[in-house]
């Protein structure tokens, strides 16, 4: 059997196509009013999806504008649909920002950079170079629009870097009256409060400045630790790295550290090749899942046979990872002291009781920041995320595991599944009713609100 590091990393699909289904019908198209000619939308991992009657892809911000004012509603931006939960679904339009991105302006003296905000974040590395700049910090994947991602808070790891939207140091959105807005820290303060983390729920945002630095080179390394021995040290790498994190893998009491640091080594970029790692996860649950001693027997084994992997290269090219093989995925953020309290909870939740499942577990940590929906608002925080293959109901082990998160204080990712409502996140979020007054004061006539926003938000 063979078990590849790089594959035991959690794996998904790279599928932008599935993401975005068909392409955009251009924005002088009619939308269609009849059913049979809807072109149906869907999610990453085809857990949401929707029939819109409208699906547009504006050029500007004017065009913008013209949308809002007269297509269907509600009006639901959309980056590239890599979020869990039911952001985007509506009968009405689905707008993607596509036709706005790229790398419009850079300062050298700041070191900052205004994009568009329909940017993908793996279209952003080799312009922003060319500028002599490059992100502070990545997420796991880089397919993600740069608007989506600060829209739920997405975040990589490292105990010294926030989540993306925490580097936003202003953005431009076109409001539902239709009205470009453009705010930073002096600029509109509230709304720029409101809006790093917004779930598309204020307007539509069109461009958008951030903070970067120069271009760097990481090596990465990977390696294998006992469980108990992780839960010992895993505060200490976090201390010695520049990023760390570290997957579980249940049912085999080993864990796999991973750590990114800045080095001035020469390039030497990865080899790895994608295999069917979790795939093989996958199988050793289907066939031994009657004997958790076996199934963990050969896991340990293939695991503890596999040398540290490292590789360096230019940092954008090293944080994203692919994801090979679809999944469902429920991630909280907790104050980091109660997180790997939790972590041992539902290890022996998910042992104890011999709960079905193969993907490995992701522990990250992420800085703290003062955005008001930020899940990292006010507190240093470590992620825990739990994942279910995309064929398989996510329910049951969600719902298991879901009160032990909620248990220790956990927020959760936005864009992850979660069973929390509006009186929860207002017990949660500290600036919860400035944000309702702000989204109140931007949208009056929910323009942009679907059902699932509306129960986020307490609105009947
Ligand atoms: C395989 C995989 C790996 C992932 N890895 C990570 C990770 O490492 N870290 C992490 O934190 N998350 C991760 N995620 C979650 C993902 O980063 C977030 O859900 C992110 O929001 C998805 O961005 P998107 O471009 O796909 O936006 P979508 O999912 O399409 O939309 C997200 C939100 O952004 C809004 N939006 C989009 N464009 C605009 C706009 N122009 N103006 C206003 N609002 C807009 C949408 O309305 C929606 O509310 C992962 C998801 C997958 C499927």
């Amino acid at each position: 059997m063979s078990l590849s590091r790089r594959e035991m990393m959690m794996q998904g699909a790279a599928v932008a196509a599935l993401a975005t289904g068909k392409p955009f019908s251009a924005f002088a198209e009619t939308p269609t009013k009849t059913q049979e000619r809807r072109i149906k939308w869907q999610n990453w991992s085809g857990g949401q999806s929707c029939l819109p009657e409208a699906r547009l892809a504006p050029a500007s911000a004017a065009e913008v504008a013209e949308i809002i004012a007269t297509s269907p509603k509600p009006i639901r931006p959309v980056g590239t649909g890599h979020s869990f939960t039911a952001l985007v679904p509506t009968d009405g339009t689905i707008m993607s920002l596509d036709r706005l991105s790229g790398v419009l302006e850079t300062n050298d003296e700041t070191m900052e950079a205004t994009v568009g905000a329909g940017s993908k974040l793996g279209d952003l590395g080799a312009p922003l170079e060319e500028q002599g700049q490059a992100l502070i910090n990545m997420p796991d994947i880089n397919r993600q629009t740069l608007a989506g991602s600060i829209s739920t808070s997405t975040h990589g790891t490292g105990e010294n870097f926030g989540s993306l939207s925490s580097y936003v140091t202003g953005l431009e959105l076109v409001t539902a009256a239709g009205d470009t807005v453009w705010c930073d820290k002096d600029q509109q303060a509230d709304l720029f409060q409101a809006a790093r983390v917004s779930l598309g729920s204020l307007g539509i945002m069109t461009k958008i400045r951030l903070q970067n630095r120069t271009p760097h080179r990481i090596n990465k390394r990977t390696w294998v630790v006992p469980f108990d021995e992780m839960m010992e040290q895993a505060d200490i790498f976090a201390a010695e790295n520049r990023n760390f994190e570290f997957y579980y893998i249940p049912f085999s009491s080993m864990c796999m550290g991973i750590s990114h640091n800045e080095t001035d080594e020469p390039l030497a970029p990865s080899i790895a090749e994608d295999d069917d790692g979790v795939m093989t996860l996958k199988a050793l649950a289907d066939y031994l899942s009657w004997s958790p001693s076996l199934r963990e027997y050969f896991i340990r084994s293939a695991l503890e046979d596999l040398p540290d992997e490292t590789f360096t290269d230019t940092s954008w090219k090293v944080y994203p990872s692919d994801r090979n093989v679809r999944f469902n995925e429920m991630e909280y953020h907790l104050p980091r002291e109660n997180a790997l309290a939790a972590l041992k909870e539902i290890r022996t939740l998910v042992e104890g009781e011999n709960i079905d499942l193969f993907f490995p577990w992701e522990f990250r940590y992420v800085k703290s920041d003062d955005i008001w929906l930020s899940p990292f608002q006010g507190r240093e925080t470590c992620s825990i995320a739990i994942h279910r293959y995309y064929e398989e109901d996510y329910k049951p082990l969600f719902s298991a595991v879901e009160p032990i998160l909620q248990k220790h204080g956990g927020r959760p990712h936005w864009g992850k599944l979660h069973t929390y409502k509006a009186p929860d996140f207002a017990t949660l979020y500290p600036n919860w009713n400035d944000f309702l007054a702000v989204r109140q004061e931007m949208d009056p006539d929910g323009a942009f609100l679907n059902d699932h926003l509306r129960e986020v938000f307490g609105i009947a």
